[in-house]
């Protein structure tokens, strides 16, 4: 992902709408890159602060909860990772299981045993 692709992403980053792959790249650029970071700081600050003034009760901390944003996103990125790891392996295992399953049984029909 470039800059350009990663600023007009951030409305919908701020707003949870961007897909997982999206999501994937767009926190990976925000890894290496320190301007855009800061415009995403930016925006969240603004757009989230327009959102808590209307809510007596909320915290207007909003670096710190943009900081908690952001790794909550990158916690979800790392624990869909694993899942797709564990995924692939079970897949794999299903695989092998039914084959050696199927050898069994056409063993079984030619040889009778
Ligand atoms: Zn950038």
């Amino acid at each position: 992902m470039d800059c350009i692709t990663f600023n007009k992403d951030i409305d919908a980053f701020i707003h949870d709408r961007l897909d997982d792959d999206e999501l994937n790249d767009f926190l990976n650029h925000l890894k290496n890159c320190r301007g855009c970071a800061e415009e995403l700081e930016v925006n969240y600050i603004v757009q989230e602060g327009i959102i808590r003034l209307e809510d007596k009760h909320a915290s207007l901390n909003l670096a710190s909860a943009h900081r908690h944003n952001l790794k909550n996103y990158q916690e979800y990125m790392v624990t869909r990772k694993r899942l797709m790891i564990l995924s692939n392996i079970f897949r794999t295992l299903t695989f092998w299981v039914l084959a050696g399953t199927a050898l069994v049984y056409i063993r079984i029909l030619i040889l009778g045993y």
